[in-house]
């Protein structure tokens, strides 16, 4: 039996009628522990004991990134502060942080939607996983490592950084698997072959990840290169921390079974916050059905995605979220075109047919934007004459004016010149 296998394959009924219970709890509690949410009720005038249906959720009030920043750091926490026995804070990769508290419940909560994560991509306790994710502050690394022992695999704890000795490691330990950023997946790889190890001779057989955008094409890149199946997966530390979604072994484009029995889901127009239909494409909403310590009432995620509700081979009941591109607020407006840095990527990885590094530039000239990215050229092509060089870049040009209508300037610059990341990569510089 896999881990919480019933729990993932609850029939339709059965697993809404436990979202409503859930849900009808989590208000009491809120509404009576925290003022902030006490306030919202009464402004709208609506009590817990008004919700009837799970459809009534879209009346409720949202939550947002800055309700919890207003709230710094313990405001929203719902127990008292002898109950928590952990915290977290956001990489505050767009603002200042913000800080969650666990109950052991929630932690342990958290340790079961991870191992159900690697169950759902193949992993066994007869794994040895190279957790790669920053350990710390940061939800990554302890997320990761909680999930594997909880499997009852091997939790091989790297944290970030000293890539050449984790490529050394994962070598002499035999890791299975390995959890990280799908960048920092690509430097383990470089320093790897650097180092005089071809990863695909070592017994690595399964990539789980997540924490930043990726595409279809750095998939296909990342596991011929490392001779393994790559995984999606998704979370975030306000609503937990990762394993919140993740693909299954049935899947297809990175879409992400949502660990719906403990998060709820809705997408929304960002705009006018309606609700909108599955299948449609909107701001990604979670309401943390069962979290004791920071219980969030629909978190507005800011990351685009939509609802798949077809049903999956894999047996799953829990919906699945689509491929996220990127959150809203990484979304370029260039020229009042607007565009994600992933579509950017996405291009730029299939006309060069390997995995970039990339970056790309914005500045202003005049009062017009302008867009330079910023391409490393792979080791054995930089020895090409500066004319072939050009015709490469004219041409990724002509295809990020084709497919994204933005006129861009292309460069390709020498291997290594771009700066890696042991987390998540930073890919735009906003210079305007
Ligand atoms: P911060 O918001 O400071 O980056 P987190 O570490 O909690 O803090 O990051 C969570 C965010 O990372 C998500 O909201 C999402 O934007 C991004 N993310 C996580 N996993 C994925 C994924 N698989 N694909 C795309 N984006 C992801
Ligand atoms: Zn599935």
């Amino acid at each position: 039996m896999m881990f919480q296998r019933d729990l993932e394959s609850l029939p339709k009924d059965e697993l809404q009628a436990l979202q409503l219970r859930r849900l009808q709890d989590l208000c009491a509690r809120i509404y009576a522990n925290v003022p902030f949410y006490q306030r919202r009720f009464d402004e709208i005038g609506i009590t817990p004991k008004d919700i009837k249906s799970l459809s009534d959720i879209k009346y409720l009030p949202f939550t947002e990134k800055q309700d919890l920043r207003n709230n710094y750091p313990y405001g929203l926490f719902a127990v008292p502060k002898e109950n928590i026995v952990r915290l977290h804070a956001s990489s505050g990769t767009t603002g200042k942080a913000t800080v969650v508290g666990y109950t052991q419940r929630d932690i342990d909560n958290w340790a079961n939607c991870m191992a159900r994560s690697y169950a759902s991509v193949g992993l066994t306790q007869k794994d040895m996983l190279h957790i790669a994710y920053g350990y710390g502050l940061f939800t990554g690394g302890l997320g990761a490592h909680y999930g594997a022992e909880r499997l009852g695999a091997v939790a091989i704890p790297m944290s970030g950084g000293s890539t050449k000795r984790q490529v050394q490691l994962m070598k002499d330990f035999g890791a299975t698997a390995l959890c990280c950023t799908p960048s920092y997946a690509l430097y383990l790889y470089e320093a790897a072959k650097e180092a005089g190890i071809n990863p695909q001779e070592l017994p690595l057989r399964i990539g789980v990840f997540g924490a930043e955008p990726w595409t279809e094409n750095m998939r296909h890149d990342l596991e011929e290169k490392l001779g393994i199946k790559a995984y999606n997966i998704y979370g975030l530390s306000e609503v937990m921390g990762p394993g919140v979604a993740v693909e299954c072994m049935e899947g297809s484009h990175g879409m992400m079974h949502i660990q719906e029995d403990q998060f709820y889901p809705e997408i929304i127009d960002p705009i006018t916050g309606e609700q909108l239909p599955d299948g449609e494409e909107g701001e990604l909403v979670l309401t943390t059905l069962t979290k004791e310590g920071i219980p969030l009432l629909r978190y507005r995620t800011r990351d685009i995605t939509s609802i798949n509700n077809v049903p999956c081979a894999c047996g799953r009941t829990f919906r699945r979220i689509t491929r996220l591109k990127g959150r809203s607020d990484d979304m370029l407006i260039i020229r009042g075109v607007n565009v994600y840095p992933s579509q950017i990527e996405s291009i730029i990885v299939e006309a060069e047919g390997t995995a970039p590094h990339y970056q790309i530039v914005l500045a202003k000239e005049g009062a017009l934007d302008t867009v330079e990215v910023l391409i490393e050229v792979a080791e054995n092509s930089f020895d090409d004459t500066i004319k072939s060089l050009q015709k490469r870049e004219q041409k990724i040009q002509k295809t990020i004016k084709e497919f994204l209508g933005v006129t861009t300037k292309v460069r390709l610059v020498e291997p290594k010149s771009i700066e890696r990341t042991e987390g998540k990569a930073k890919h735009v510089i906003d210079n305007r």
